[in-house]
């Protein structure tokens, strides 16, 4: 648990450095769409010790044979439209509206305002991809697999070259 600890406060901070998603021009669609967040190993507890706050409705689902645990109807959007826990939020909802692959594919959500403009930032997008390859040397090879698996699901997301 402690080496997931530590590789999440690392890049934590090291993401907020680059965490510039522009998310004026919306409703914060993306909190409030229906559906699941995969939760990645130990990050339910990670979040606990970081901001004494309880995922409160959590579930597994059964993705390629394997059994992940997930949140759904997130209830830490404030009225303001701010995530009450935004330092310590998810990887999922970091890295939205992009995701990876376990061998560093992109994809964005074009039902994300801002994701075509910032699909175009080359280097915003390197420097995402190459903090997610360094989660990834951590993450076990079946967590792994289901990822892969979970985003071929998502409709409408578009790979980037
Ligand atoms: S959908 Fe995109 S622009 Fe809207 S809140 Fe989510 S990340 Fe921000
Ligand atoms: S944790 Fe924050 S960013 Fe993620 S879905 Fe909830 S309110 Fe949105």
């Amino acid at each position: 648990m402690e080496k997931f600890f530590r590789t999440y406060d690392e890049l934590r901070i090291d993401w907020q450095r680059y965490d510039r998603v522009d998310c004026s021009a919306c409703n914060n669609v993306c909190c409030k769409s229906e559906g699941y967040v995969i939760l990645f190993p130990y990050e339910e507890e990670y979040i606990k010790l970081k901001t004494e706050k309880t995922l409160k409705k959590t579930s597994h689902r059964r993705i390629g044979g394997e059994r992940i645990k997930v949140f759904e109807d997130c209830g830490f959007l404030q009225p303001d439209g701010r995530c009450r826990i935004h330092p310590y939020r998810m990887v999922e909802c970091r890295l939205y509206p992009f995701q990876f692959t376990s061998k560093g594919n992109t994809f964005y959500d074009p039902y994300c305002p801002a994701a075509e403009k910032l699909s175009t930032d080359r280097k915003y997008i390197q420097n995402l991809r190459r903090r997610w390859m360094k989660l990834c040397k951590v993450l076990p090879p079946n967590f792994l697999r289901a990822w892969n698996l979970s985003l071929r699901d998502l409709s409408g997301i578009k790979k980037l070259p």
